[in-house]
Parts: structure tokens; sequence; C-alpha cells
């Protein structure tokens, strides 16, 4: 048995109790002070727990672009397959937008790439204000954003888009207005992760031939 007990003043004493009864029908007791075990414990629990911790804080490092702050690429799939698999069931409107910020190697040629890291920060700030706390954002390369708009149709998609084209505008590089390009496409309820994240892209393409600055949808050229 492994008991505490408490002497007169209350100290909380832990002991180990071995009992047998002998062949005479006797019961022999025998106390064991197990201070020291019990101090082993509490070290392989606090031991745990700060292992546990760690775990916890490397597993969120390693979901977290360490620049802007958001999901990363290696988050992409396993945070969005979920959400495709429940707008598969509800049909409701999932729509898929690929940013890309517009002449961005300009950016770190003239002002250098300090500064260029300043804009990624700055431009992963102002989508993660932009949108819901349901919106699923993801930096997807060096300046490619990834976000996944639920319960967002065609129509209150281009509001999104129109609201994040004049406040992107807003950020200024020596005067000059910061541009993005974003592709959108709509989740049917059957095509895959890859196959939407495709369609976005050929609209980010589109919107970069057409000009940059705007955003093209898929489908819709
Ligand atoms: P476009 O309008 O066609 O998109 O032109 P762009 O210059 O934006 O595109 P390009 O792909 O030619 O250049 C992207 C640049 O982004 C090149 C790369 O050095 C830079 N880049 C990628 N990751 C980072 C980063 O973490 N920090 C900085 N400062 N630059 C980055
Ligand atoms: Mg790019
Ligand atoms: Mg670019």
């Amino acid at each position: 048995m492994q008991l505490c007990i408490f002497n007169g003043s209350g100290k909380r004493i832990p002991i180990t109790i071995n009992v047998r009864i002998g062949f005479n029908g006797n019961v022999y007791w025998t106390f064991f002070d197990a201070s020291n075990r019990d101090k082993l414990y509490e070290e392989l629990i606090q031991a745990r727990e700060t292992l546990e911790f760690q775990a916890r804080e490397l597993k969120e490092q390693a979901s977290i672009d360490a620049l802007t702050g958001l999901l990363n690429r290696r988050e992409m799939k396993a945070r969005s397959i979920p959400v495709f698999s429940l707008f598969a069931r509800t049909k409701n409107a999932l729509s898929i937008l690929m940013i890309d910020i517009d002449f961005f190697k300009r950016i770190n040629d003239r002002h250098g790439h300090a500064e260029g890291d300043r804009v990624l920060r700055k431009f992963g700030r102002l989508l993660t204000e932009s949108g819901r706390k349901s919106d699923l954002i993801f930096r997807y390369g060096g300046e490619e954003f990834l976000i996944l708009l639920p319960d967002t149709n065609l129509e209150q998609t281009m509001i999104f888009v129109k609201r994040l084209h004049g406040s992107v505008n807003k950020i200024l590089i020596d005067g000059e207005s910061l541009t993005v390009s974003i592709g959108v496409s709509f989740f049917d309820g059957k095509m895959s992760f890859d196959e939407v994240v495709d369609k976005a892209d050929i609209a980010l393409y589109e919107a970069k031939s057409l000009g940059r600055n705007r955003t093209e949808v898929f489908s819709l050229f």
C-alpha cells in the first residue's frame, strides 16, 4: 500500500506499507518512509508536464510561418481537407483565393530583402485583419498566399477582394502603392483540394496576364 499520513502538526508524510500474513496467522506490517519515492514521482510528473508543453509548442511552431505568423504550407492540406469534407456535405459556398504580390522581386531589388520581409509581414497582418475568424489563411510560398473563405459566394468574394485591393494599395513603398493579383475558384462539392487550388492558380495567372492589381475568377474568363 502506498499511503500518506499526516503527523500531529499536519506535515504530509508519504509511506509505503508492506503487509504479510505469516504461517502462524499473524499479520506483519512494515512501514517505510517513502519521501524519496514521492519526490521522484513529483519530479516525473513535472518532467512530463514540461515535455507535453514543449511538444505543444513545437507542433505550433511547425505549423506557423516564422516571418508572417500565418499558417504555413505544410499545414495547408491537413487544415483544408476537413473544411472541404464539411462543405461537400452542407453544399454551402466555399471560395479559394490564390494571392500573389505584384513585382515583389523589384521591392527586394530596389529596397533590400529586409524591406521585402517587412512588406510580407505587413501584408500578412492585413490578410488576418481583413477576414473573418473562420477564414483559413496560409503563406503558400515566398510572396504567395492561399485563403479559404467559408460560406462566401461569388458576390461576397468580389466584395472581399475589392476591399482587399483597396487596403493593399494603401501600403506604400517609397510612395508607390503595393498591388496584388488574385485568382479565385469555388469548391463545387466534388473537386479535390489540389484541383481547386490549380483552378485558383490558373485564374491568378490570368489576372497577371491582364495587367496585375486585379482579381480573376476561374470559369468566368
Ligand atoms: P509577379 O508580379 O509576376 O508576381 O512578379 P514578382 O517579382 O512578384 O515574382 P517573382 O516570382 O519573380 O519574384 C518573387 C520574389 O520573392 C523572388 C524572391 O526572392 C522573393 N521572396 C521569396 N520569399 C521571400 C522572403 O521570405 N522574403 C523576401 N524579402 N523575399 C522573398
Ligand atoms: Mg509568385
Ligand atoms: Mg509576385
